[in-house]
């Protein structure tokens, strides 16, 4: 094999949930990298911010309001992508949302939204957007999952198995798409400094004795390295897996946790 550079030029990406946080970095991160990016959530306002920050950087961005959790939304948005990009390489499943409760009392309502945000749109958006990779016979599929799709902890039950199917999905997607030269990919984060931590620490705040500041510390300490992820350092490993060079990699769920999981 020939040297290759790492470079996304030429490539067209789809990152849902880019408004903020994770899904915001990775955006950028792929365009700064050369791609030009389709980005989706339900907040416009966020993701005409993120587009132009992209237009600054001289790649194409489109803005395509979505709520994933929607099938219809969902098909709808094929034809957007391919309207607005002619197509798609990468897709980055990043929409997502996190809520705590403990389990003798838990909500039923809380179980049914934690899967059809974490894991069930995961669902419709590749399967809407893999038939276009397919056909093209390549295709780099990423879904941030997280550390708790391997591990346990208290009072998570829901997102721990929305989190849990969704590796499982992934590792039958790597085989099944293997012979179209398509890559399926998790990146499992520890906890990650986004306004979805944010939520979480206040969250903590309010159910316990301790103060915004100690709560972060908490989470914080969860880590062999005592701090949060920055979003940088997950958008950083997406940018490896969308490229041409880490097309060996596939059916595997990688953590960027500071070492909280060695599994
Ligand atoms: P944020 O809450 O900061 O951002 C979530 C993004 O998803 C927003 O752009 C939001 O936009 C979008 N979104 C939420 N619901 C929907 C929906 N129904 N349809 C479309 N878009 C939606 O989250 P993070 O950046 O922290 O997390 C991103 C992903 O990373 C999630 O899957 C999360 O589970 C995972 N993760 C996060 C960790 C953390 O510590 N933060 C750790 C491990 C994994 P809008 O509300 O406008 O739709």
């Amino acid at each position: 094999m020939s040297e290759q550079s790492l470079t996304l030029a030429g490539r067209r990406a789809l990152v849902t949930g880019a408004g903020r946080g994770i899904g915001r970095s990775t955006a950028l991160a792929l365009a700064a990298a050369g791609a030009d990016v389709a980005l989706s959530a339900r907040s416009r306002a966020e993701l005409e911010q993120v587009a132009a920050a992209i237009s600054a950087l001289g790649r194409r961005a489109v803005v395509l309001p979505c709520d994933v959790t929607d099938a219809q939304q969902v098909a709808g948005l094929v034809d957007a992508v391919v309207g607005g990009l002619g197509g798609v390489d990468v897709l980055v499943n990043n929409a997502g949302a996190a809520a705590s409760h403990k389990f003798l009392d838990h909500p039923d309502a809380l179980w049914h939204h934690m899967l059809a945000i974490n894991l069930t749109s995961v669902y419709y958006v590749t399967k809407a957007f893999a038939p276009l990779m397919v056909a093209q016979r390549w295709g780099r599929i990423i879904t941030i999952a997280s550390i708790a799709a391997k591990t346990g902890a208290r009072y998570i039950a829901a997102y721990a198995a929305s989190k849990h199917g969704v590796l499982g999905l992934t590792r039958a997607l790597a085989l099944e798409l293997v012979s179209y030269n398509i890559t399926v990919n998790a990146i499992c984060p520890g906890y990650v400094d986004t306004p979805m931590t944010d939520a979480n620490i206040t969250a903590i705040a309010e159910r316990t004795s301790l103060s915004e500041a100690q709560a972060r510390e908490t989470l914080a300490k969860l880590s062999p390295q005592q701090r949060l992820i920055a979003p940088e350092e997950v958008a950083a490993m997406a940018v490896y897996l969308a490229q041409e060079i880490s097309g060996g990699i596939t059916g595997q769920a990688i953590n960027v946790d500071g070492g909280t999981v060695m599994y």
